[in-house]
């Protein structure tokens, strides 16, 4: 269980992407309006995450998970808490498993807390492999 943010990021932290360490953390902020609540979707089999700001709406795509989005089939995530099916709240956070000099992210994680109940949950990793870190940004 997280009691906030922090408690998430020291989850995404000690969880690790694709087995690596994670070595950068970012809690997922709304560009537009600054909330820390999101709706979650994705596909985990396809390794593409997109959340939804509660805040004011704006979708965002998780890293480079917009690449293949429209070969997706996207599902809502939903906590363990509530099993109507309902959209839930989550704060979401990003761990990145960097390479050795910060020469570029090796893999991410995708690590959420649902609002309602607390529940830590590692929803995804992937294999990135880029030099790009500008995917730091895009968490
Ligand atoms: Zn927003
Ligand atoms: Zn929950």
């Amino acid at each position: 269980m997280g009691d906030g943010v922090e408690d998430l990021a020291a989850y995404a932290k000690d969880q690790g992407a694709e087995g690596y360490d994670v070595h950068e953390v970012r809690v997922c902020s709304c560009a537009s309006c600054g909330h820390q609540v999101f709706g979650v979707q994705g596909d985990l089999e396809e390794c593409a995450v997109q959340r939804t700001c509660r805040g004011c709406g704006a979708e965002h795509f998780i890293a480079d998970s917009g690449e293949y989005w429209d070969v997706m089939t996207p599902a809502v995530m939903v906590c363990e808490c509530d099993g109507d099916g309902d959209e839930e709240d989550f704060n979401v956070a990003v761990g990145y498993s960097l390479y050795d000099d910060n020469a570029g992210v090796r893999a991410i994680a995708v690590t959420s807390r649902c609002v309602a109940c607390g529940r830590l949950g590692y929803w995804v990793d992937w294999m990135v492999r880029t030099g790009d870190l500008d995917l730091l940004d895009l968490a």
